[in-house]
């Protein structure tokens, strides 16, 4: 699942820019890299318009990032409850939510009722 997602990257103005396409559905993982060369990641997060501009707004919060683009927001929806689930980020507490008006169910879990 999470080889899907893209960098990391530095979560900077500048990187945010050059990598990311604008106005796309997208999701992301917020983290570092370790002393061992690996990305740990701390938290996960979609923008379901504009993930680009999601990111600008979260810099200074963390060092790296790595991304995604998906399709619509409801795929993004599923690979962010996905990455929520597997990874459990220690700074995304709360679960990913569904876009306003849509009864989307989390495959992994029953925080929206059956
Ligand atoms: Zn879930």
């Amino acid at each position: 699942m999470t080889t899907l997602m893209k960098g990391p990257h530095a979560l900077s103005f500048d990187s945010v820019q050059r990598v990311l396409p604008k106005a796309r559905t997208g999701i992301f993982t917020l983290g570092y890299v370790d002393r061992e060369g690996r990305f740990r990641v701390q938290s996960v997060g979609r923008d379901d318009y504009d993930v680009r501009a999601r990111l600008s707004e979260l810099i200074g919060s963390s060092t790296m990032f790595k991304y995604a683009v998906l399709g619509n927001a409801r795929e993004a929806f599923l690979e962010e409850c996905a990455l929520f689930h597997e990874l459990r980020p220690p700074s995304t507490i709360i679960h990913p939510a569904r876009q306003r008006g849509t009864d989307w169910q989390c495959p992994h879990c029953l925080q929206f009722g059956l």
